[in-house]
């Protein structure tokens, strides 16, 4: 079983290298890759560089490339509800992209034709994350997360996202990756932890918070990936 490990930045892969300790680098499609033996399986892991196009080719190379069959994010996200603070983490139960408008032609916000509008992330790893969160007593955050080029730092596009796709949280990367993985039926997992509310402070916010919350996200998901080599054996 190979398992890619995607991050948008390299603050948010590098508790996980650091975990993982030993790896191999590999260069692929301009990215660097990392390759881990751990246990019985491969964890390819990489920092995409941040957008919905980076971490769609990475997501790609991922699969198509280094042979993983199931990919997991793991980064950090703006908070579009009051209930999510700083550090909480969120598994997305579906991921839509906010910035996408064809609708001159009838279609609804966030829809390309021939795609979805919302991709949902892998009811058995879903599963799984939550087991896992019982298991250590933490509390995680499960809803719809919204993609898009922009970072959103605005109480107006906040609320849009929250009434037009009914979004959680907001970052630039998942719904790609979810889309990629829908394409080549791989499974996938979305998980971010808030590092601000997407809001007047949120530059503010990011750079205080990327690198506590970023670990959030990669601690736990070390976690869930020794649940996925348990649940093999
Ligand atoms: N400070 C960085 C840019 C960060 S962009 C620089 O100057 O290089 C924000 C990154 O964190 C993206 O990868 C995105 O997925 C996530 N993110 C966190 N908060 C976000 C927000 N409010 N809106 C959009 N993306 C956000």
């Amino acid at each position: 079983m190979t398992i890619g490990i995607i991050g948008a930045m390299r603050e948010e892969i590098t508790p996980l290298l650091e975990f993982y300790k030993e790896y191999e680098r590999i260069e692929a499609a301009g990215n660097t890759f990392y390759k881990v033996n751990y246990k019985q399986v491969h964890i390819i892991i990489a920092y995409s560089k941040i957008g919905k196009v980076h971490a769609a080719i990475t997501a790609s190379i991922m699969i198509a490339t280094f042979g993983c069959e199931q990919l997991i994010f793991s980064g950090v996200a703006g908070g579009l509800t009051k209930k999510l603070k700083v550090g909480d983490l969120v598994l997305a139960t579906s991921l839509c992209q906010h910035d996408v408008d064809i609708s001159a032609f009838g279609h609804a916000l966030g829809f390309i034709p021939e795609g979805k509008l919302f991709y949902e992330s892998d009811s058995k790893l879903h599963n799984l994350a939550l087991q896992v969160a019982k298991n250590i007593g933490l509390n995680i955050y499960e809803g719809i997360v919204a993609s898009g080029d922009q970072f959103i730092a605005s109480q107006e596009k906040k609320d849009f996202i929250t009434k037009e796709f009914g979004a959680v949280a907001v970052e630039m990367e998942g719904a790609s990756v979810a889309c990629v993985c829908d394409n080549f039926k791989i499974p996938c997992c979305i998980f971010r932890s808030i590092s601000d509310s997407a809001d007047g402070e949120a530059n503010v916010s990011f750079d205080e918070f990327l690198e506590s919350s970023a670990k959030v996200s990669a601690n736990f998901v070390t976690k869930l990936i020794n649940e996925i080599v348990a649940d093999l054996s």
